[in-house]
């Protein structure tokens, strides 16, 4: 499993982390695991690799437990969700520079109001909702940047 930190090899991502990435404002599972995922955000055009199971951020999260998350049912039901409607951009093995999955659940997704139904149940859904609602999330991880 790659680490966020490595820039050779494209590192593997899960689909819902896309829309983690877009939020993420510094806090986490653990202080590797902000580390890492300051590590992921720094480097927009990097290029991933879809991943149906624990990914280059699993790779330190304290939730992991082998090979998969301690939650998988739970995170495993975001991913489908996430590819669902994003469609062709998240089939499987897809190799996508960063800002490409983020905008793909950007324009697939939060344009359409649908950040709830994808992940309302994760414990972080009320941080990200209400940062969509006050439109603060990282634009420089779009392809295209917004018009505020
Ligand atoms: S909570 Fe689960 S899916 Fe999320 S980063 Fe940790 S191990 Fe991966």
């Amino acid at each position: 499993m790659e680490e966020a930190s490595r820039s050779d090899d494209p590192a593997a991502l899960r689909p819902h982390h896309a829309l983690c990435a877009l939020f993420f404002e510094g806090r986490g599972y653990s202080p590797e695991f902000v580390r890492n995922m300051t590590s992921l955000i720094a480097e927009p055009g990097r290029m991933l690799r879809l991943t149906a199971g624990c990914d280059a951020l699993c790779q330190v999260c304290p939730h992991r437990r082998g090979e998969v998350c301690r939650d998988e049912a739970k995170v495993f039901g975001y991913d489908k969700q996430v590819c669902e409607l994003v469609g062709e951009a998240f089939s499987a093995g897809k190799t996508l520079p960063l800002k490409q999955f983020c905008q793909a659940v950007y324009d697939r997704i939060l344009q359409q109001n649908l950040l709830a139904e994808v992940c309302g149940s994760c414990e972080w859904a009320k941080l990200c909702q209400e940062k969509w609602a006050d439109g603060d999330f990282n634009r420089l991880l779009l392809a295209s940047q917004p018009a505020d």
